[in-house]
This record gives structure tokens, C-alpha cells and sequence, in this order.
């Protein structure tokens, strides 16, 4: 029996959320719609479902932005706990993921509910800054950031005590089964062996862009391009103003 109705998932976007959600997807007890509270963004900006059909076409939003509040739709900060609720048994399952992240901190009843579990996937800095660079970001932005977002999820996640866990992205891509089987234990679920096997399923993401990297390959792979698009004045600036933040002592070298 699952421990939680409800887990957000915390982190930096590029952290591995969407494979996570994925894979929490395959779980017969399981329902990830993707980031819930950015459907206003991507009704706004017209971004299609993970299906890759607009949301009006797709067979699981189609029906579920009928049921969703207009104003709602309009305002994630409207969104309530009944919406989540609703969309869980609406599925007929004991668990819903949502990936909205730093929505989740800015809500203001998500990030005080103590009833929804919390996990909090890191990754290494270097890379998540690569991700945004390459979306063109300017590095001093991104630096800060990331660091002020840092610190908040790492406040999250020692507020929710034993509702809160940390995972890192690198294990989750090298050793998928073993990770996955913590994630399970945490979340009072058994490991099903289709989560290793995330894309022989249809996922309704909504505001989750696949990344193109291994999209539609079951192989579950770390995506390392950061090793060689960043340049040494950025690795220096990256190690001097993130190592010391909280989550990364002792986790990640930056130095390397
Ligand atoms: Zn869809």
C-alpha cells in the first residue's frame, strides 16, 4: 500500500525528472501526469502533451481539462488538493507524481501540505548549468539561480523529515534498478519490472518536454555533454560559486 496519495518531485529542471516520472508511470499503482501546476504555461504557449498531441487531442487531457477549474487553468496558484485528488481516483490509482518542482515551493498550500511525499533528485551542477547554457542562458544568471533554488528544495526536504527523499540523477541513470527500488521502498510501493522499461508506455506529461537524448530507447543512459561543452572559466566559476551549497558537499567533486 502506497505511504503517500500524492509525491512532488523537487529539483532543477534538466535534473532527470521526466525519467523518473516515467518510470513511477509504469507502475500499475501509479499515475504521473507530468507538471501539473504549469498547465497554465502550457495552455498559454500552446506546448503540446508528451504524447505529442496538442492537449485538447490527447486521449487522457482531452477529458481532464474539462473537469479542470477555468480558473485553475488560468492560475496554477488556484489549483487545489481536490484537482490532484480527483485526477488520482478519477485513475483508479494509489499514487500520483507531479513533477512541477519549483511551483510546488511557490504554492501556497503545496509547499506547506504534509500529507504529499517529497523527493528530491539532485545532479551535478555542471551539468544543469550546461543544460541551461545550451538553452542560452548567461552563466551569472543561471549561477544565481541555482544557487537560491538549491537552497530552498534543500530546506524542503528537511522539513518533510521521513516524508522527504533524496536521489541523485547519476545513480538513477547507472544502476536504474537499484535506484528504483529505493524510490519503491520509500514510497511503500513494489518495484515492478516494467518501470525499467519506460518507454514501452504512452506518457500525458503535460509542460514535460522529452529531451530528444535516447527518447523512445528503453536504454536509461547518463547524458554527460557537459564534460565537454563546458569551458574552464565556467568550471572555475561553477566550483566557486556552488560547491559549498547544501546537498553538494561530499556528493559531487567540482574540482575534477
Ligand atoms: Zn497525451
Amino acid at each position: 500500500m502506497a505511504v503517500f496519495r500524492q509525491v512532488f518531485v523537487l529539483g532543477h529542471s534538466h535534473c532527470g525528472s521526466t525519467l523518473l516520472g516515467r518510470m513511477l508511470n509504469m507502475h500499475p499503482a501509479t499515475i504521473c501526469c507530468g507538471e501539473l501546476l504549469w498547465l497554465d504555461d502550457a495552455l498559454a504557449r500552446n506546448l503540446p502533451c508528451l504524447c505529442g498531441r496538442q492537449l485538447e487531442d490527447c486521449v487522457l487531457w482531452g477529458s481532464l481539462l474539462k473537469a479542470w477549474p477555468p480558473a485553475a487553468r488560468a492560475d496554477y496558484r488556484k489549483t487545489g488538493i481536490a484537482e490532484l485528488e480527483g485526477l488520482r481516483i478519477g485513475a483508479g490509482r494509489e499514487l500520483l507524481v507531479d513533477l512541477s518542482k519549483s511551483r510546488v515551493w511557490r504554492h501556497p498550500v503545496f509547499r506547506r501540505h504534509s500529507d504529499a511525499g517529497r523527493i528530491f533528485i539532485l545532479r551535478d551542477p555542471r551539468a544543469l548549468i550546461a543544460a541551461r547554457l545550451r538553452e542560452g542562458g548567461e552563466i551569472h544568471h543561471e549561477l544565481r539561480q541555482h544557487a537560491k533554488w538549491q537552497k530552498r528544495f534543500a530546506r524542503m526536504i528537511i522539513h518533510a523529515g521521513s516524508a522527504g527523499l533524496i536521489i541523485r540523477y547519476e545513480d538513477l541513470a547507472d544502476h536504474p534498478e537499484a535506484e528504483i527500488r529505493k524510490v519503491c521502498a520509500f514510497l511503500g510501493l513494489d518495484p515492478h519490472p516494467d518501470m525499467l522499461r519506460p518507454s514501452d508506455g504512452e506518457h500525458h506529461f503535460v509542460h514535460s518536454s522529452a529531451s530528444p537524448y535516447l527518447r523512445g530507447s528503453n536504454e536509461i543512459r547518463r547524458d554527460d555533454r557537459w564534460r565537454r561543452e563546458l569551458r574552464p572559466e565556467h568550471l572555475a566559476l561553477i566550483r566557486s560559486r556552488l560547491s559549498h551549497l547544501p546537498g553538494y558537499q561530499n556528493v559531487y567533486d567540482l574540482s575534477c
